[in-house]
């Protein structure tokens, strides 16, 4: 399911709803906190702040991945060191599988569950540096 997250100005909550087409409302307090233009395609700019830039993450505890290799680690003695590659390959899959999350830059609203185009980059600095200064 695609949803938007973002913080309502209104309530000052984290807002989730499912992306539909037309206004983004508040679920907490109902303000009319933007528009989506499309339920289906990766909005080319940001609904709350219309924005055009935006940076992915995955949506990956780390933490995971350390008990993951953890398990590889103590399983070494027994399975002959083999246990090693299988736990990189198992958590390589799941990072894989993870899906990826779009962030707006100015507002830092979430974008779930869409098909997240190629031109969306992991963060970059001086790119979140810019919109830091107008925030100020
Ligand atoms: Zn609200
Ligand atoms: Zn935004």
């Amino acid at each position: 399911m695609k949803t938007i997250s973002w913080d309502c100005p209104s309530c000052k909550k984290l807002s989730v709803a499912p992306a539909k087409t037309g206004a983004l409302i508040c679920p907490h307090c109902n303000e009319n906190c933007g528009r989506v233009d499309s339920d289906e395609l990766f909005p080319e700019s940001c609904p709350r702040c219309s924005c055009t830039q935006f940076y992915l993450v995955k949506d990956f505890n780390q933490a995971m991945g350390c008990v993951i290799m953890l398990i590889g680690i103590v399983l070494v003695p027994r399975t002959y060191g083999l246990s090693l590659p299988a736990m990189a390959l198992l958590d390589w899959f799941l990072f894989r599988r993870i899906a990826s999350v779009a962030i707006c830059y100015r507002c830092g609203a979430e974008f779930r569950g869409f098909k997240i185009p190629e031109h969306i980059k992991p963060f970059i600095h001086h790119i979140g540096a810019k919109y830091d200064r107008k925030k100020r």
